[in-house]
């Protein structure tokens, strides 16, 4: 315990922790991934939400409650959760990791994603992680999927079985950069599909991506999986667009 003490703090010297945002040196223990100020600028959505999407009611302190879209059609999944805000330094790490294909950025905040408490979330409810895939022309432009780098931090520290090969995109979509949510649900619908439905059959699956920007995408999995024979799915992603 104290040499492991005494290792620590001569790598700390050497290799002192930096700031995921801005690079600067982490002083305190619980400066973990990011510094004060960075920290600051993260907007946690852990207040008062949508039980099913989660969106936040950030301008107002009544009870969590259900969202119009929600009321109006329930999706496919029945609870997403997201860590943060999609903006400031939470919009640009993401940008990093996934445009500038910044790797180690993408390992630490999937660390950062898996060490956050969820609200009323509970890990032992499911028993398998499955990402969101990227098509295969995408994959290999990108090289890498950013979903997957997030779930294998989430199946490291949760103990839950991951699988990758499960939920396959079929079809090759446009970006769903610059449509709404109509034409997104549009664009993507039957883009997805199980490879093997006895994998999933009555299971409680985790999907996860990197953001939530409208649901049409993570909805459209949700329905193939839930289709498949999944029993429940749940949304985790790293940020969401509010
Ligand atoms: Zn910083
Ligand atoms: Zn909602």
């Amino acid at each position: 315990m104290i040499l492991q003490k005494i290792i620590k703090s001569i790598s700390d010297v050497i290799y002192p922790a930096r700031c995921v945002g801005c690079s600067d040196t982490l002083h305190h223990e619980k400066e973990k991934y990011f510094c004060g100020p960075c920290h600051e600028q993260i907007k946690y959505l852990n207040k008062s939400m949508c039980p099913v999407c989660g969106i936040a009611f950030l301008n107002s302190p009544a009870e969590s409650h259900l969202c119009g879209k929600c009321l109006e059609k329930s999706p496919y999944f029945t609870v997403a959760r997201a860590v943060a805000a999609y903006e400031n330094v939470i919009l640009e790490t993401i940008h990093r990791f996934k445009y500038g294909r910044d790797l180690s950025v993408g390992s630490i905040l999937a660390s950062f994603m898996a060490d956050f408490q969820f609200p009323d979330f509970d890990y032992r409810n499911y028993s398998l992680i499955v990402p969101v895939p990227l098509h295969v022309k995408k994959m290999r432009e990108r090289g890498f999927n950013q979903s997957v780098i997030l779930a294998q931090a989430l199946n490291k520290k949760w103990r839950l079985p991951l699988n990758y090969f499960l939920l396959k995109r079929s079809k090759f979509t446009l970006t769903q950069t610059g449509l709404d949510k109509k034409e997104r649900e549009k664009n993507i619908k039957g883009a997805f599909e199980v490879t093997s439905a006895k994998e999933i059959k009555d299971k409680n699956i985790i999907l996860i991506d990197d953001v939530y920007t409208t649901g049409a995408t993570l909805n459209e999995c949700a329905k193939t999986l839930r289709k498949a024979g999944a029993k429940d799915v749940a949304v985790l992603t790293l940020a969401r667009v509010l």
